[in-house]
């Protein structure tokens, strides 16, 4: 298969959950994807399970000094930036009188100013490349609201608003910018019992999703097939926001 064949794509957060198997799917579709983590040993083996079209580099998304030497350095190894998947996330859960300011702003960092400074970073080499696609993870957290994660809360929406924003900027360059938002999805940001708790049991698909159930709507993204699609949400909840 080869729908991203060609295409030179970073992956924020790729060390492990959503963020590894968005590489290992566009790995196999044909692309050259640099993955970036602060985890630095995770990152290492999944780049290295990957082969030659794989290559992990060390990135804070908080870091715009660290953004630039990524897409330096992926120019180098790939040629021009053609994907972008912002997906690295934290969440910190707390009732809001509880919640330090401290913790608020640390989700919105990394969540919101994350993903503006990736957007940023990319588009010169987009520009370069004379085409580009930006996935930014978002959540049903950025559609509806939850109780007790308000800072994740806050950056999805914002996430979500960036997109659109992004994507009327950068239609004229042929850079398309869209969100997707996954509701409960198994990863180690989620725990066992969010997994199967009456949220999930609720939704018409009665289940937590795979991450390479989200991999196939990134592949679709970053790939030519989403040609027309911009600026737009893309949902992978199994139903839950349908009540
Ligand atoms: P995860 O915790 O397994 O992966 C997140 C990755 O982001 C980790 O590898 C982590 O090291 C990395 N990361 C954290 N802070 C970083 C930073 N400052 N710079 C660079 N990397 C950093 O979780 P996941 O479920 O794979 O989450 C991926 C994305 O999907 C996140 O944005 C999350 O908010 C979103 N999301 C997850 C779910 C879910 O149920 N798991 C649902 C909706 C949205």
């Amino acid at each position: 298969m080869s729908r991203v064949n060609g295409k030179t794509v970073i992956v924020t957060g790729g060390a492990r959950g959503m963020g590894a198997a968005f590489a290992r799917r566009l790995i196999a579709e044909g692309a050259s994807v640099v993955i970036t983590d602060v985890l630095v040993d995770e990152g290492k083996a999944v780049a290295a399970e990957l082969g030659a079209r794989a290559m992990f580099l060390p990135l804070d998304v908080t870091d715009e000094t660290a953004w630039a030497t990524v897409v330096a350095e992926t120019e180098r190894a790939f040629g021009p930036v053609s994907g972008l998947v912002n997906n690295a996330g934290i969440v910190h859960v707390d009732p809001i009188e509880r919640l330090a300011e401290a913790d608020y702003r640390k989700v919105i960092d990394v969540n919101q100013v994350g993903v503006f400074l990736g957007m940023k970073a990319v588009v010169p080499s987009m520009r370069t490349a004379g085409n580009g696609s930006i996935v930014n993870i978002s959540s049903i957290g950025g559609i509806i609201a939850f109780s007790n994660i308000l800072g994740y809360v806050a950056s999805k929406w914002a996430v979500r608003g960036m997109t659109k924003a992004a994507a009327q900027e950068f239609g004229a360059d042929g850079i398309r910018v869209n969100s997707v938002h996954p509701g409960v999805v198994a990863t180690e940001m989620t725990s066992e019992s969010e997994r199967s708790n009456s949220m999930v049991h609720d939704q018409p698909l009665p289940r937590a999703a795979t991450p390479d159930e989200l991999a196939n709507v990134v592949l679709f993204l970053i790939s030519d097939e989403s040609s027309f699609c911009t600026g737009s949400e893309f949902v992978a909840d199994g139903g839950y926001t349908t009540k």
